[in-house]
């Protein structure tokens, strides 16, 4: 993809607004169209569902399905350029869009980042060059590789290669009886052993890279986890040690490079006990997109996330980030509207907003919420960014609003 910048407001050769696409329309795409908005661009959002978050603030919203070849082209009528806001969007239909348009990230990308087979092999590709490599696996496509598995690889997490997110289509295995069960449950398909890492905590980096081949990178976040859903990220010196939080900047670069990637691209890391005292980085898995651990840049960072993607896709310049506020983000579940201070609506009872009046009136805080009409428990309903002057303070307001929504206190 290399071509002139898209200068917001001017005409396209068609005579229409500068217009940029996004296939899917979740809270990632409505992020990325707010932020489109914001520096003038019109936006077209291709998503079947009609109460789609994105698609209900965009100037156009295709309502097909992601492969429907009239729905394509009329996407690539409406833009000059298309991304994409989640990874299991068909690599295809990427590919036929950027016949006729700038794409970015590129299906290939995309590809990769959905299957973890492959993800893996890439990542097993740049460890020359990062010095991060994944944790032990096996890929495991037939009985024969399923039965070949070795001892080291257990006890283990059994993943699907495709389509798992927030820990769905995972099973932890501790012997090769679980294993044979637990590959028998997830319906025999195309899977990935790892063996299961003694982790320390969690973190993630988000980089974005022009068609030109300039990186930057965020600051490093560390990443809590409840039930396998992002609870919580800390982004603030010292939430991740200097060192290693060097090294998984260093290593997401490389990854982004060996792809030839253009746009966001959001790499997730363990950081384990090397057994020695001290700790190692394992690389995990990568999202071809903004990430839900990024979402503090919103109100944290001089450019936000959203707002590096909208760059990285019209080809206008990349600054590095500044994080000029230490910044907390608690991700909102539809639980909340449920379930608060352990008080637990009765079957049949109306879900009820969380108290924001209260938690908004804590100085520092800001409340994003997707435009989801209905909460229902594990849905991702917003989240909120906690900013201030110091850690300290940050910290103090986050487990004052944690208490109001009757969640754990921080880790
Ligand atoms: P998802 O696509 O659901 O995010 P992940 O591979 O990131 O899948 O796994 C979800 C979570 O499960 C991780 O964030 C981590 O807490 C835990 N996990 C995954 N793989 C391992 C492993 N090999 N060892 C220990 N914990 C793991
Ligand atoms: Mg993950």
């Amino acid at each position: 993809m290399s071509m002139q910048p898209l200068l917001p407001g001017n005409l396209s050769s068609a005579g229409q607004s500068i217009t940029l696409g996004v296939m899917g329309g979740g809270q990632l795409g409505r992020m990325f169209v707010q932020a489109a908005q914001a520096m003038g661009y019109f936006t077209a959002v291709l998503d079947p569902d009609p109460a789609s978050p994105a698609g209900l603030i965009s100037h156009h919203h295709i309502q097909t399905a992601y492969d429907d070849p009239a729905g394509l082209a009329e996407l690539a009528k409406l833009c000059d350029a298309v991304t994409t806001e989640f990874e299991n969007v068909p690599a295809p239909a990427l590919r036929k869009l950027a016949e006729t348009r700038p794409v970015a990230p590129s299906a290939d990308c995309v590809a990769v980042a959905q299957d973890r087979l492959q993800e893996k092999a890439h990542f097993v590709q740049c460890a020359p060059i990062s010095g991060v490599f994944p944790a032990p696996y096996a890929g495991i496509e037939t009985a024969e590789q399923l039965a070949a598995v070795t001892d080291d690889l257990l006890p283990g997490i059994l993943k699907t290669a495709r389509l798992g997110y927030d820990g769905k289509g995972q099973i932890r295995v501790k012997n090769r009886a679980e294993l044979e069960a637990a590959w028998a449950k997830l319906g025999g398909v195309t899977c990935v052993l790892e063996k299961l890492m003694p982790l320390q905590s969690e973190c993630s980096v988000l980089v974005a890279r022009g068609a030109d081949g300039q990186t930057v990178c965020f600051p490093v976040q560390a990443n809590t986890h409840h039930d396998g859903i992002l609870a919580i990220t800390e982004v603030f010196e010292g939430a991740v040690p200097a060192e290693l939080a060097a090294r998984a900047q260093a290593s997401t670069v490389a990854v982004a490079n060996h792809l030839n990637y253009v746009g966001v691209l959001c790499v997730e890391y363990f950081v384990v006990d090397n057994g020695a005292g001290g700790s190692d980085l394992i690389v995990n898995e990568m999202a071809p997109r903004p990430h839900n651990s990024g979402h503090y840049t919103q109100n944290a960072c001089d450019v936000s996330q959203f707002e590096v993607q909208v760059r990285a896709l019209a080809g206008l310049p990349l600054n590095t980030p500044r994080q000029h506020s230490p910044s907390i983000m608690v991700n909102l579940l539809g639980d909340l509207w449920f379930d608060r201070n352990g008080v637990r609506a009765q079957a049949g009872e109306q879900p009820v907003s969380p108290p924001w009046d209260a938690v908004l009136a804590l100085p520092g805080t800001h409340l994003h919420l997707y435009g989801k009409t209905s909460a229902r428990k594990g849905r991702k309903m917003g989240h909120l960014n906690v900013t201030g002057a110091t850690v300290a303070q940050v910290r103090a307001t986050t487990a004052k609003a944690l208490a109001l929504l009757g969640l754990p206190p921080l880790p």
